[in-house]
């Protein structure tokens, strides 16, 4: 018998075979009244999901493509930006502000830990910092941002908010009521559909800023995006089958409930943690700002586990990057993620742990987990 893969990265996620199954249809035009259903359908329900009124750009592309999209189309060269850094994808975030000319401060905060908000609020003093950006949910540490405070001190500057939200979802967050003024995400994390689409979406702060900002691209035009968002059609062929697993995908998540999926996310997080606590590891991710969609342990023979766990149980985690890479590993716990999943990974973790080290905690984590998951 074929030995199932268990895919636990924090993205792309596991896809529900019910997702998948609505791609293997035949293409129809994107200039039909059927994709411009598709379209609204698709933004509407990511509307509700990011409890959101703002306006949704749909982008071919991976979640990278949608923060060119924003930044592109917000940051005029020029123009004075903080960008906050605590990881990865904070660090790529800067380095597209740059890109498109922002004249950019970083403030810069240790990995595993939140954004540094004292930092913050001194670099915005001189009053002139136009745009603040920072990443929702750092997934190469495992911390959801503390977003309500910064978006806090953007509003105390007349500052406009970008987001990258390209992992945030299933954590509790509600764009609009937040006051962020522009986010990017994608497909291939928590809203549970395969890779190669993503999502700007502006308020209407945004939409004014965008719209009288000198643009360097192309592509990502945003007059262009904005003329065909009104009639629900992208001005280039979208990923007409992506839309499709995309639509399904998010009415699985609005038949669970936008709030009841968040606490699923949060379960699957506490119960990870106390397991991998069980099993004596130490939680990478300062406890004050863990994210609710992927866990960072602190493991010096991670490369190791990683690679033993993906061979031998054919349970796939996820290694630390760049310079956390053999100092922690990432368990990914969003999208149709539920316990089932999560106890075989923390069972394949304590069999790693026996080949590896020798260490028989065998049960240990995995009773740490059940007993955790019992508590309602
Ligand atoms: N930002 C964050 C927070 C991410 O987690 C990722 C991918 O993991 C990205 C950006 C890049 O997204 P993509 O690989 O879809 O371009």
């Amino acid at each position: 018998m074929k030995d199932k893969n268990l895919l636990m990265i924090p993205g792309p996620v596991q896809v529900d075979p019910a997702v998948l199954h609505k791609m293997g249809v035949e293409m129809f035009s994107h200039r039909s009244h059927e994709y411009e259903t598709l379209q609204a359908d698709v933004c509407a329900g990511l509307q509700k999901i990011l409890k959101t009124n703002g306006n949704v750009f749909v982008i071919t592309g991976s979640g990278t493509a949608a923060i060119e999209f924003m930044v592109s189309n917000l940051v005029a060269s020029g123009e004075k930006v903080v960008c906050c850094v605590n990881g990865v994808f904070g660090k790529r975030l800067s380095e597209c502000v740059k890109a498109f000319g922002g004249d950019m401060t970083v403030i810069e905060s240790p990995a595993g830990s939140g954004i540094d908000l004292n930092g913050l609020k001194n670099a915005v003093k001189g009053g002139d910092v136009k745009i603040i950006a920072c990443v929702l949910n750092e997934t190469s540490t495992g911390v959801f941002n503390q977003i309500v405070e910064v978006s806090r001190i953007a509003k105390s500057v007349g500052a406009l908010l970008l987001v990258d939200d390209v992992s945030g979802i299933g954590n509790p967050f509600a764009m609009d009521e937040v006051g962020i003024d522009a986010i990017a995400t994608a497909t291939q994390k928590a809203i549970g559909a395969p890779p190669g689409l993503a999502f700007a979406i502006f308020n209407e702060k945004a939409m004014e800023k965008a719209r009288k900002t000198p643009h360097m691209n192309f592509y990502f035009n945003f007059e262009t995006f904005e003329k065909f968002a009104k009639k629900n059609q992208t001005p280039y062929t979208p990923p007409i089958s992506i839309l499709l697993a995309t639509k399904k995908s998010t009415e699985l998540i609005l038949a669970e409930g936008v709030d009841a999926f968040i606490e699923r996310h949060r379960k699957c997080a506490r119960c990870t943690r106390a397991a991998m606590n069980a099993l004596g590891f130490r939680l990478f991710a300062d406890p004050a700002v863990a994210s609710n969609c992927v866990t960072s342990v602190a493991c010096d023979f991670s490369v190791e586990l990683v690679t033993k766990m993906k061979q031998d149980y054919k349970v796939q985690i996820a290694n630390g990057q760049d310079e956390l890479k053999g100092k922690i590993f990432r368990i990914g716990h969003m999208g149709p993620v539920d316990w089932k999943d999560l106890l075989l990974t923390v069972a394949a973790v304590e069999m790693a742990l026996f080949d590896l080290k020798g260490e028989d905690k065998i049960g240990v984590g995995t009773n740490a987990f059940m007993r955790e998951w019992l508590k309602r």
